[in-house]
Order: C-alpha cells, then sequence, then structure tokens
C-alpha cells in the first residue's frame, strides 16, 4: 500500500483526480465518440448512488481530492442532484466539476446549482447549426446555447466550453467559438481529436493540431500568452489573449502528450477503475462492492490500478491499440 493518503505510481505521478462516470447513455451521437446504434450498459449494471459515494470515501482515504461527474451524458442519470449533493458533502473533497453537452441544463442547471455545484465544462464544437447537426447527428444547438447562458446567469464558475477540433470541418469554428468565449467570459478548450470513437474512424491527419489552432487565434482576434500560474497537472494549456480579454486552453493529447503529470484515475458507469483514458485493462470495483469486499480490500484495488499504471498513451507508438471501450464507455 502507498504512503498513507497518497496514490503514486510506478513513474512518481500523485494521483488525486477522480472521473467519475454515471451513466454510458447519451442524447446525441458525435461521430467520433459513438456509433449512431450503441447498446448501453443494462441499468442493474451501473453503480447506485450509494456504491459510488462508498468508493468516493474510500478513494478519499487514499488521496483523491478532485472529482469530475461524466458520461456519456451526465444529465440523463435520474436526481443526479442528490449525487452532487453527496459527494460535496465529502469531507477532503476540495473540488466538484461536471462535463455534460448541456442540452438538458435548461432542466437540470439550477437543481445541480442549488446541489453545491459550481464548476461546469460544457461540450460545443460549433456555433454552426448545420455542423452541429452534422458532428452530433443531433438539432440541439439552441438548447445548448441556452444552457450556456442560464449557467451564466446563474453563477456557475468557472464555465469552460469543450471543443473538440477535426481537421477538414471545424477549421471555419475556430475563431467564432473565440470570439464567443471571449464575448461571454467564458474558457473555450480546444481538444484535438483522439482514437476513442470505438469505430476505427480515427485518422491522425484528421487531428487539428492545438499548435495551428493558437497560431490561427493569434492571427485573427489577438497574440496568445502562457499562462504561468494555472494548475501544471490539469489537462489544458492554458492562454491569455495578450490584451487580457479572456484565457483560451488546448488539450493536445496527441501532438503534445501530458502524460507525464498526470494525475486522474476514472470510474465507469458500470464499475471499472481505469488508469487512463487509453487503458487496455481496468479493475472491477463494482465485483468488490457487490460482493460484500472489505474496505480494505476495495483500498487494495485502488492501489494497485495506480501502481500498475503505464507511463503514458501509446497513440503515437507503432504499439498503440485504441481501447476496446470507446469514449461514451469511460467518460472524459
Ligand atoms: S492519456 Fe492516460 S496517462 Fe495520458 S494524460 Fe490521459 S489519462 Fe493520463
Amino acid at each position: 500500500m502507498d504512503a498513507p493518503g497518497q496514490l503514486r505510481d510506478r513513474f512518481g505521478r500523485l494521483h488525486d483526480n477522480l472521473r467519475i462516470s454515471v451513466t454510458d447513455r447519451c442524447n446525441i451521437r458525435c461521430f467520433y465518440c459513438m456509433p449512431e446504434e450503441v447498446e448501453f450498459v443494462p441499468r442493474p449494471e451501473i453503480l447506485t448512488f450509494e456504491e459510488i459515494e462508498h468508493f468516493v470515501r474510500l478513494a478519499v482515504r487514499c488521496g483523491i481530492r478532485k472529482l469530475r461527474i461524466t458520461g456519456g451524458e451526465p444529465l440523463l442519470r435520474r436526481d443526479l442532484p442528490v449525487l452532487v449533493r453527496k459527494l460535496s458533502a465529502i469531507e477532503g473533497i476540495t473540488d466538484l466539476g461536471l462535463t455534460t453537452n448541456g442540452i438538458l441544463l435548461r432542466e437540470q442547471a439550477a437543481a445541480l446549482y442549488e446541489a453545491g455545484l459550481r464548476r461546469i465544462n460544457i461540450h460545443l464544437d460549433t456555433l454552426d447549426a448545420e455542423r452541429f447537426r452534422h458532428i452530433t447527428r443531433r438539432d440541439h444547438l439552441d438548447r445548448v446555447l441556452e444552457g450556456i447562458e442560464l449557467c451564466r446567469c446563474l453563477g456557475f464558475r468557472p464555465i469552460k466550453i469543450n471543443a473538440v477540433a477535426v481537421k477538414g470541418l471545424t477549421e471555419p469554428d475556430i475563431v467564432p467559438l473565440a470570439r464567443f468565449g471571449r464575448e461571454h467570459d467564458l474558457e473555450i478548450r480546444f481538444i484535438e481529436f483522439m482514437p476513442l470513437d470505438g469505430q476505427g474512424l480515427w485518422l491522425r491527419d484528421r487531428v487539428l493540431f492545438a499548435r495551428d489552432i493558437l497560431r490561427t487565434l493569434s492571427r485573427e482576434i489577438a497574440p496568445l500568452v502562457p499562462v504561468s500560474d494555472g494548475d501544471p497537472r490539469a489537462p489544458a494549456a492554458e492562454y491569455r489573449y495578450a490584451d487580457g480579454r479572456g484565457v483560451v486552453g488546448f488539450i493536445a493529447s496527441v501532438s503534445q502528450p501530458f502524460c507525464d503529470r498526470c494525475n486522474r484515475i476514472r470510474l465507469t458507469a458500470d464499475g471499472k477503475l481505469r488508469y487512463c483514458l487509453f487503458a487496455l485493462e481496468e479493475t472491477d470495483i463494482k465485483k468488490l462492492l457487490r460482493g460484500g469486499a472489505a474496505d480494505e480490500e476495495i483500498l487494495e484495488a485502488i492501489g494497485s490500478t495506480v501502481r500498475a499504471k503505464w507511463e503514458g498513451h501509446q497513440v503515437n507508438t507503432a504499439r498503440f491499440v485504441a481501447p476496446p471501450r470507446p469514449m461514451y464507455a469511460i467518460g472524459g
């Protein structure tokens, strides 16, 4: 077992960040994340709120301090504010965030805020209705924009916009999204397209690299200066516009991997613990939870998962094998 309250892997990386997927279901079909037809995990196989809370309380004893609720689309999980209230009440948790596609914020943002959620990431790749339809295979851009505005009014902070950048598709969206962020005090984070679609659609020449996006924004909007006081272990490299109006982030998993400072582990909706988004192995926590395992056994399972963690993803090597789980079944 690691030093008490510390989850350190073989490469010395300290893990204090847990991503919790509460469902694999989604109400849109982004082509780089899931196919149109999907067989979702049967509901009885999804962890209950009580099981998630029990696991998080143990994970806190190992050193987890930050939580992010993800999906699929987490707002599809009934009574989500109940879980938010449970998790934000756990002693030791210093940060609780959520990533959503924003479509159900109109109905749920106020209850999530009231339950204690303050930090929210909203996924939006384009402000163009036609391209939104093309990417998501649904017609909900208006709802997302309405949801963003509602979150601003309710006082969620920070609000970050996650935009997946795909070469040959979303170039026209880069500058409009960046301007939208500046005008509405939102941090836009451009995310490089990753091989997690589960359908073999990913190609390196479909990746719009962060450096190219940065160059475009510097040319079209204002020069960008690296933010020096950001969290060095956060996935996004942040830049401030030289004119002081806003910050933009880049999650360059393909072109500038940040695995050397990774502090994240992930719990899937069906109770598997993963040490990496691209991991080819996972630990069955649900089996332990439902098998009546003692807390010590679960603590050991968390520790051994982190000790088994590899140095980083292999996307840029000939050894790369796409994980058997696509993005929607892992959670961002
Ligand atoms: S690819 Fe894996 S190891 Fe690298 S930063 Fe992401 S989760 Fe961490």
